[in-house]
């Protein structure tokens, strides 16, 4: 027998059974349900990790459908949480930054809180100066979603369900929502929402993770950003969009080529300003209806790449200008100003308020369907 076929059987014999053994140890586990404590009101909450079969981790609370860890490798294989949040159940019950959260009723915000159905006027919960933002006072971030483990077809899966009641927060109809978290084997975290209502509402949900891709690192600043964006939506003072969709040309919001996130974040420009940074939704620009890349991230220390893939028709790019340090997070690190990122899929804020953008109104007997996918990797 030739050294070539002895190292084959060889090879054969050990080396693919240990690989495969390795790799059904892994499959083994794709979910971990463990408890993650109890609510101030005694609910019990859970911790869902999911394992893909390369060994990435994304872990899942039903309270507020938080994604609480998401570890990813970097170039050199070394496996970091690249998303900001807490310890424990506690730092979710106090926080008031999102971190992680699904966003419900309304993604980002409403002004005054009032809007008009079909002729009714409709008063929300106000928690941001005047105006409503993120669902209202107790947004579904802070509500204990009913939890199934699910083994989808492209990876481990969690659905998360809850029914908001119709008046909640000021919104009508009865909101029957799920959200599917899916971890694929493409080292993809997908975020299928579906809902229906039985009365007429408006709905825009979203995922509030923070991001930093490279955790060491004191900001965001050096992250490399392209959004496929020609436009974005100005804001007034209260961050209320004024209506317009300005060109990004010529302008600290030309995110189209990649670029990092500080270089132009102190311009003297009157909507840094407004937003103390980037605070915007960017208008992407769509070929059709289905899933496209609305973002890309490059973190060159790391060398971690963040993709994210939706079919909504915007995006929210907001560096964290509201963190000041003084919350701490996991491990107890203070979480400063620009400490990370979000790219909040959604449509645009305020779109009730604003007959011209995309509708956000649902009508019973339709179904509520959206995708998001954050994509990671390393180059
Ligand atoms: C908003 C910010 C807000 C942050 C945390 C973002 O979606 O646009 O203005 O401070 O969420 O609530």
């Amino acid at each position: 027998m030739s050294t070539w076929i002895r190292l084959f059987a060889v090879a054969t014999i050990f080396i693919v059974p240990l690989l495969s053994w390795e790799r059904s140890a892994v499959l083994a586990k794709p979910t971990e349900k463990t408890s993650f404590g109890k609510t101030p009101d005694g609910q019990n909450v859970d911790l869902y990790t999911l394992t893909n079969q390369n060994g990435m981790q994304v872990a899942i609370t039903n309270f507020g459908g938080i994604v609480v860890r998401i570890q990813t490798v970097d170039r050199q294989g070394k496996t970091d949480d690249v998303v900001l949040g807490y310890d424990s159940l506690d730092g979710y019950v106090n926080d008031t930054a999102y971190f992680g959260a699904v966003i419900g009723r309304y993604g980002n915000r409403i002004a005054l809180g009032k809007f008009t159905l079909d002729g009714a006027r409709y008063t929300l919960a106000r928690n941001n100066g005047e105006n409503s933002l993120h669902g209202g006072i107790k947004g579904f971030n802070k509500a204990v979603w009913q939890a199934r483990e699910m083994a989808a077809e492209d990876g481990p899966s969690v659905e998360l369900t809850y029914l908001s009641k119709d008046g909640e927060e000021g919104y009508p109809g009865n909101l029957s929502v799920k959200v599917l978290y899916t971890l694929t084997d493409r080292n993809e975290l997908k975020i299928d929402y579906t809902a229906t209502t039985d009365k007429k509402t408006v709905l825009n949900l979203t995922n509030h993770s923070y991001f930093n891709l490279n955790p060491a690192g004191s900001d965001v600043l050096q992250h490399l950003l392209m959004i496929q964006a020609d436009k974005f939506t100005p804001v007034d003072a209260g961050l209320i969009p004024t209506g317009e969709l300005r060109s990004v040309a010529g302008t600290p919001f030309d995110f189209r080529k990649p670029t990092a996130i500080g270089a132009r974040i102190e311009q003297e420009d009157e909507q840094l300003k407004l937003g103390k940074g980037y605070d915007h939704n960017f208008v992407l620009n769509r070929k059709g209806k289905g899933m496209e890349l609305a973002a890309r991230v490059v973190e060159p220390t790391t060398g971690r790449v963040l993709e994210v893939l939706t079919d909504e028709p915007g995006v929210q790019f907001y560096t964290g200008n509201f963190l000041d340090g003084t919350v701490r997070g996991k491990g107890g690190k203070a979480y400063g100003r620009r400490s990370a990122f979000c790219l909040e899929t959604q449509h645009f804020p305020d779109s009730p308020n604003h007959p011209k953008f995309p509708s956000t109104e649902l009508k019973p007997g339709e179904k509520y369907q959206t995708t998001t996918i954050y994509r990671f990797g390393a180059q």
